[in-house]
């Protein structure tokens, strides 16, 4: 593309919410982004909740969430600090830290829990994760459950231009470097470190759904528009192109991707197309045919 077609995305609003609230006795979380305020303006994205940071004293008990179902989307856990621990119905499992990501997919259904790992609970210390709901195309909302363990040495990691900082490639593609994560509709999350006074300009794919969301630090974007920890900003879906110049030193999350296009209707930890799909859900769950945990 010559570079006098470049067209920018403009940002359409900044997310805020800065209400925290606990999931299980683990996670103290802020939910960044909700279909259920935001709607299909964050179509194939459902969710996204940012726990800390937080800093937890040395324990013994089990910090987390207890067993609970999912069904037609998928969980994605991206671990900053601290260390997170998993097992599922399906046979899935693992434990992340540092770097590391767990990609979900509830699918059909599943039970699960998660809980801080052992070792990071006896020591105690930082914790800070983001737990991001995917979508999946109602084709694929019954497909068998999935579990893919991403460690940080799996997640090529991209140089910026100009010292701007890195971009870590989780899923999608960021120019010829392909991430590992295998998703079901067209989808790219990137993990940056964005450096305090630099410019990055990103090719961001037109029609897409783009959410830029900055975990800590502030970065202004196309020249005019602040964003700031915990906060989150929407762009139309036309443009091709983002502009941002970090002002701090900034972590931050640049998502990206095709709208479904389809009705959502959720219930709790259920997403679905109809209400009546919701109703079997509950019913499958409560029949025992999400599985349970031995
Ligand atoms: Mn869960």
């Amino acid at each position: 593309m010559s570079e006098k077609n470049v067209s920018y995305a403009v940002l359409k609003n900044i997310l805020r919410n800065q209400d925290s609230h606990w999931v299980g006795d683990g996670f103290p979380v802020r939910t960044l982004f909700f279909y259920e305020v935001q709607g299909q303006d964050l179509s194939p994205f459902l969710l996204l909740d940012y726990a800390g940071p937080r800093e937890f004293p040395p324990t013994d008990k089990r910090l987390g969430v207890g067993p609970h179902p999912h069904r037609g989307f998928e969980t994605v856990t991206i671990v900053y600090s601290g260390e997170v621990e998993h097992r599922d119905s399906s046979g899935g499992g693992g434990k992340i830290g540092p770097g590391d990501v767990q990609w979900m997919t509830a699918a059909s259904g599943l039970v699960h829990e998660e809980f801080h790992g052992r070792e990071y609970a006896r020591t105690g210390g930082m914790f800070e994760m983001v737990q991001l709901w995917v979508n999946l195309p109602a084709e694929h909302k019954m497909v068998p459950p999935r579990y893919q363990g991403i460690t940080m040495k799996d997640i090529p990691e991209v140089v910026l231009d100009d010292g701007a900082g890195t971009l870590r490639v989780i899923a999608g593609q960021y120019r010829d470097i392909e991430g590992p994560a295998k998703t079901y509709s067209p989808v790219n999350v990137f993990d940056m470190k964005l450096n305090a006074d630099k410019l990055v300009e990103l090719d961001v794919p037109d029609g897409f759904t783009r959410l830029l969301v900055v975990l800590n630090g502030q970065v202004l974007i196309n020249g005019e528009d602040e964003v700031d920890n915990a906060r989150v900003g929407l762009f139309e879906r036309h443009g091709d192109r983002i502009k941002i110049q970090a002002t701090t030193d900034t972590s931050a999350l640049l998502l990206t991707g095709q709208p479904l296009g389809e009705p959502v209707v959720g219930y709790g930890p259920f997403v679905m197309n109809s209400t009546l799909e919701i109703h079997e859900a509950m019913d499958d769950f409560r029949n025992g045919k999400m599985g349970q945990l031995s």
